[in-house]
């Protein structure tokens, strides 16, 4: 039964004069509003906020609350999205008083202890990575990467470099094209083989002296280690350009190898996705960037540090920094997350951290063991913490697409895995099962996927069936415009 609270927005469930709040009497002497705020400031309208009791905004928003899937509810095998299990101690230890309750103006003297959870975070990045500096500051991933590009940008005008382009394979995510472009460079595209890889002829005949970057996801978006990628840094460092790695892969090659040792330059990692942060609502992540040392001096301002003096040690922020690209996010970025990857990090330590790159990797293996036998996996032999399968075939002999099967998912209670990406595969299902899932879990995944293919058409066209919302018309959708604003309404 669909519950009433649950599809009423909170506006329809609004009584005038209906509270949730009791404030305590006034105690001091009343005054007028106006005499305490400038009557410039003042809204010349109320608000029209809901009116609404206490039980009601809770039943509200605890039922909302029920309506979608997460990590806590469901399995949620979304390529390229590493949603693995968010732990609970992550959670209460980033709520602790010392650091929820404080301030970003506060003094660094009465910051030490965040900072120093910052400069060791920074620390085992470094070394994680295999490169030399690192900045907290960046948002999310793809802002790691438009702040790396920033970098890359700022090193190639401090040499006297004119370099306009900046190369990205076809199976790239598409916020990497998109952050070049967003930092003025112009984008070209490398093609892949048909077993996957970099096409290397294709990468030579595109390599001049223009490429300020080459933007490298390893492992890939299909799932593999891209074996040339040693000859690939070498070629873009020979013509005098940079490697940038994708991050969003690590969590296949923690401990195992690190992007420093196979050539990269800089980096961004996404500790929403590698470190477990919770991905709730959009974010926020976190955008963590590496570089090698000869990049560090263009790092955003300001830079975490660790000072000793007098046999004392304290933690500053440098803003010293003339040639920095200067500030990206606003204060100290996503701390919470930020705190949330250190706790994670401390807790697994160098052998733990292997170890969950290479039970994602055994997981990932193991479901594609299973899943290749109903649904194809083009490149499939192995991989690494994920692989594409691809609905091709069933799209054209019964025309069920990759969307009908994963959207019938929904109804046996899996997330959809992602679909239509990389776009190097047709009709992709790209899963990853990531390290925390059980092999129970991971058959009964596949028992449901090998069900689902076997069932009629139209119950696939249509599905799903047993969720709130019906499935949204994408292709019409897109066509219009969800929303116009038009400022001349706005009052
Ligand atoms: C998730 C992802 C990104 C972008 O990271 P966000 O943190 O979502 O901004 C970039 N590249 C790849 C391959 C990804 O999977």
């Amino acid at each position: 039964m669909r519950n009433k609270h649950a599809t009423q927005l909170i506006y329809e469930l609004s009584q005038n004069g209906r509270k949730a709040v009791a404030l305590p009497q006034v105690d001091v002497p009343e005054r007028p509003v106006e005499e305490l705020i400038p009557e410039r400031f003042l809204a010349k309208k109320t608000l029209g906020l809901p009116q609404v009791a206490e039980p009601e905004i809770v039943r509200h928003y605890a039922n909302l609350s029920t309506l979608n899937m997460s990590v806590d509810t469901h399995f949620y095998p979304l390529g390229s999205c590493t949603m693995k299990y968010n732990p609970k101690r992550n959670e209460r230890l980033a709520s602790l008083r010392g650091i929820v309750d404080v301030h970003p103006y506060q003094s660094e003297r009465s910051l030490q202890g965040l900072l120093q959870i910052f400069f060791e975070l920074q620390e085992m990045l470094g070394e994680i990575s295999g490169l030399d500096a690192v900045s907290l500051q960046p948002a999310a991933g793809a802002h790691g990467e438009l702040t790396a590009l920033m970098v890359a940008a700022a090193y190639f005008r401090d040499l006297g470099e004119v370099r306009t382009t900046v190369l990205t394979p076809d199976s790239a995510h598409g916020t990497n094209p998109a952050s070049a472009r967003m930092c003025g460079f112009d984008t070209v595209t490398v093609k892949s083989t048909p077993a996957g890889f970099v096409d290397m002829e294709d990468l030579k005949s595109k390599l001049d002296d223009s490429v300020a970057v080459f933007m490298i996801t390893n492992p890939n978006t299909l799932g593999l280690f891209e074996r040339n990628v040693a000859e690939i840094a070498d070629q873009v460092h020979a013509r005098g350009g940079l490697i940038y790695l994708d991050g969003a892969n690590m969590n296949a090659i923690l401990g195992v190898t690190r992007p420093g040792d196979f050539g990269a330059d800089m980096m961004h990692f996404n500790p929403h996705k590698t470190f477990s942060g919770p991905h709730g609502g959009g974010g926020p992540g976190a955008g963590p960037i590496a570089v090698t040392s000869k990049l560090g001096a263009f790092l955003p301002v300001p830079r975490v540090r660790r000072e000793e003096a007098e046999g004392e040690c304290s933690y500053c922020l440098d803003w010293d920094q003339p040639q920095s690209i200067g500030r990206v996010r606003s204060f100290f970025g996503n701390s919470g997350v930020l705190v949330r990857a250190y706790c994670y990090l401390r807790t697994h330590g160098p052998d733990g951290l292997r170890e969950v790159s290479e039970n994602a990797v055994l997981n990932a293996n193991y479901l594609l063991s299973r899943v290749k036998h109903f649904l194809p996996v083009p490149q499939g032999d192995r991989c690494m913490h994920e692989f594409v399968a691809s609905a091709a075939q069933c799209k054209n002999e019964r025309g069920v697409s990759a969307m009908d099967l994963v959207k019938r998912l929904l109804d046996y209670g899996f997330h959809a895995p992602t679909v239509y990406f990389p776009l190097t595969v047709k009709e992709a299902v790209m899963i990853e099962p990531t390290e925390t899932e059980s092999k129970e879990m991971l058959d009964q995944f596949a028992e449901t996927l090998f069900r689902v293919l076997e069932e009629p058409d139209d119950l696939l066209h249509e599905a799903p069936h047993t969720t709130q919302i019906s499935r949204p018309d994408e292709v019409t959708a897109a066509r219009k415009p969800m929303l116009r604003w038009n400022p001349s309404t706005e009052e």
